[in-house]
């Protein structure tokens, strides 16, 4: 009984994945061809096609709680080169929103980055690196990191402490968008 109410529950969580992520997971016939042209693939727990067969076989938790979807660079690599259309990327970027969603976040830095980046953006319509940089060293822990670079960025004009302002209108209307499509 608990088994069936279980299996209930992960097809509606799949269904719910599959509406936002705009894919039909059984699309996928599981040739690699995502894996084989992923940059990162070496590096994940689960390629991008074994996160679709899990979420076939109805192992959405098990790929809600992945690390691969964290170190996905959302280069949309996979998505491009599936013979069956099957947006990859889109299920990678749904399952870091779930995972989030449910307090887990197994790559801490990256899900810090992730936050970070953002409000550089939404404050200033455009990434700020200098601050983006120096908050993410101070709020990980790492203060020194990557400091060695910073001379050459400095003098190549690359960093600079002062956070260029453009679009923010733009943007402000892109995030409010962004926000009430997360409460449908
Ligand atoms: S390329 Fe497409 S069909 Fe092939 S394994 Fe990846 S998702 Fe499945
Ligand atoms: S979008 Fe992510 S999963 Fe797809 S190829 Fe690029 S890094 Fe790999």
């Amino acid at each position: 009984m608990e088994l069936t109410a279980t299996k209930a529950g992960a097809a509606k969580e799949l269904q719910r994945l599959e509406k936002a992520a705009g894919v039909e997971v059984r699309n996928c016939y599981q040739c690699g061809k995502c894996t084989a042209g992923c940059p990162v693939a070496f590096a994940m727990d689960y390629s991008p096609r074994q996160i679709m067969r899990l979420l076939q076989l109805g192992l959405y938790d098990e790929a809600v709680g992945a690390h691969s979807p964290w170190l996905c660079a959302s280069c949309i690599t996979c998505s491009t080169r599936c013979p069956k259309g099957v947006n990859i990327a889109g299920v990678m970027e749904t399952l870091r929103i779930e995972a989030k969603n449910q307090g887990l976040v197994p790559e801490k830095a990256v899900g810090l980055f992730d936050d970070l980046f953002l409000q550089s953006v939404q404050q200033n319509g455009r990434v700020h690196e200098m601050g983006l940089i120096l908050r993410f060293n101070l709020k990980s822990g790492k203060w020194f990191k990557d400091a060695a670079f910073a001379p050459k960025l400095w003098r190549d004009g690359k960093i600079s402490p002062r956070a260029e302002k453009a679009g923010r209108e733009a943007v402000a209307r892109i995030f409010a968008r962004a926000h009430s499509q997360e409460g449908e």
